[in-house]
């Protein structure tokens, strides 16, 4: 039985970014570049005011203060988008609202609340003097024209889609979004919605698993239920692992008599690569390989298998994504109250995370038990307790993974139609 440390590592020593594809930029968020992006003009693209007021030479208001104000011509007129075609001359000035390119001569600009004469005045008295370049923004101050603005591998937030915008490209190369193929075994499964028999249940599996893809900013691929009966799921399997970039399986990899998902992924010819990791919940998970694609068997146990998901299959996800930090985010808290481990395996327990003046604090759920649903609606993080102790006190540091990290890279859910036009 191998640690979770080594699972994690073996994990990700198997999986690659996806290629590239070209994505609009209303649909790039949470993606992750895969070419570094140059800038192909400045921005800003001309030099322009920052503020309203009147463009001047900063020598001619030298010595203007609010009792010896310095008189000057307006000569134009420049709004934002207009390009003011007035050459500014010793006493004048061209009245300019913010974003508008700097008119030629002009060196500097006067707020419009250091002037005075109102809005249709031809002459202006100017109260202060300001320094040349005074609110002037630069071409190129922001981004520089051929400059790379964007690495490779960087995620793609609501700045970064800003900065591509702003330089004028309307696409962005960025990895592919991996397909993961669902598929829950076992004879007791129906789908919710019909009739419950008697000794079976809902197969809350599968739709947890497709939550949490979409969560990781994969899409999932329902291959529906698996009897627990070896033709029927190298059936499903075979199906899922020739069109999915990953599979993932919930039930039907411990040691009971009809657990068959490990043999048959062998049968066709997948390598495996664990079977078993020292945890709690979700000892019995496994990780496998066909013709490159990964095969992650998870647990039945709803929790446990929500738990292999966030260690396992989580971090591939993101890293067949590009990215680069594919791990659960980890924080230390503090115990609100002592908690119970078992050495020689790591321990997640459901906790709720929360920052606190002193630090941050963490508590469990409630009961723990693999069943218990609940006790991951609830939870934002889980609470590792390591390997080495059957205990902790209360007021312990623990580590706390986060699990409410998730949806920085999910889904782009379809955009509402809007009533103006977009970059194609
Ligand atoms: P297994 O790993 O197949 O031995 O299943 C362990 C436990 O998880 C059993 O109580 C199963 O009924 C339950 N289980 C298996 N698959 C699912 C599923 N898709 N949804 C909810 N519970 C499940
Ligand atoms: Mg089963």
């Amino acid at each position: 039985m191998i640690s979770v440390d080594r699972a994690i590592d073996l994990v990700l020593a198997q999986v690659r970014p996806l290629e590239a594809e070209r994505v609009p930029l209303l649909r790039v968020r949470g993606r992750v570049l895969a070419r570094p992006v140059a800038a192909p003009r400045d921005q800003p693209p001309w030099d322009n005011t920052g503020l309203d007021g009147f463009a001047v030479r900063a020598e001619d208001v030298a010595g203007a203060s609010p009792g010896t104000p310095v008189l000057l011509d307006v000569v134009d007129t420049a709004a934002a988008g207009t390009v003011s075609r007035a050459v500014v001359g010793r006493g004048q000035a061209v009245r300019i609202m913010t974003g508008a390119p700097m008119p030629r001569g002009a060196d500097s600009v006067v707020m419009v609340e250091r002037t005075r004469g109102g809005p249709q005045a031809t002459r202006i008295e100017v109260l202060d003097a300001v320094q040349a370049g005074n609110a002037v923004r630069r071409r190129g101050e922001d981004l520089r024209e051929g400059e790379v603005v964007l690495e490779e591998g960087t995620l793609l937030r609501a700045g970064e889609v800003g900065i591509a915008a702003a330089v004028g490209l309307p696409h962005l190369e960025v990895h592919r979004r991996p397909v993961v193929g669902v598929l829950s075994t076992g004879d007791e499964l129906v789908e919710p919605g019909g009739e419950l028999p008697e000794g079976s249940i809902f197969s809350s599996n599968s739709y947890s698993l497709m939550a949490m893809i979409e969560e990781a900013g994969g899409e999932p691929l329902y291959l529906g239920i698996g009897r627990d009966e070896p033709l029927d799921l190298e059936r499903r399997l075979r199906a899922g692992m020739e069109v999915a970039d990953a599979v993932v399986t919930s039930g039907g990899v411990s040691a009971g008599d009809f657990d068959y998902v490990t043999d048959v992924f062998r049968r066709m010819g997948g390598d495996m690569h664990f079977h078993k990791v020292a945890m709690r919940p979700g000892k019995p998970v496994a990780f496998g390989t066909l013709a490159g694609r990964p095969l992650f068997g998870l647990p039945g146990n709803p929790v446990s298998c929500m738990v292999g998901f966030a260690l396992y299959v989580r971090p591939a996800l993101l890293a067949m994504q590009g990215r680069r930090d594919p791990h659960l985010p980890s924080v230390s808290a503090e115990l609100d109250h002592a908690v119970r481990g078992k050495r020689g395996m790591r321990v997640f327990l459901r906790g709720i995370l929360r920052e606190e003046e002193g630090g941050a604090r963490v508590r469990t759920t409630g009961p723990q038990g693999s069943g218990i649903l609940r006790s991951m609606a609830l939870a934002n993080a889980l609470i590792v307790v390591p390997e080495e102790v059957d205990e902790l006190p209360e007021g312990a540091a623990v580590r706390a993974l986060r699990l409410d990290s998730f949806p920085e890279g999910a889904r782009a859910h379809g955009h509402l139609g809007g009533i103006g036009e977009v970059a194609p």
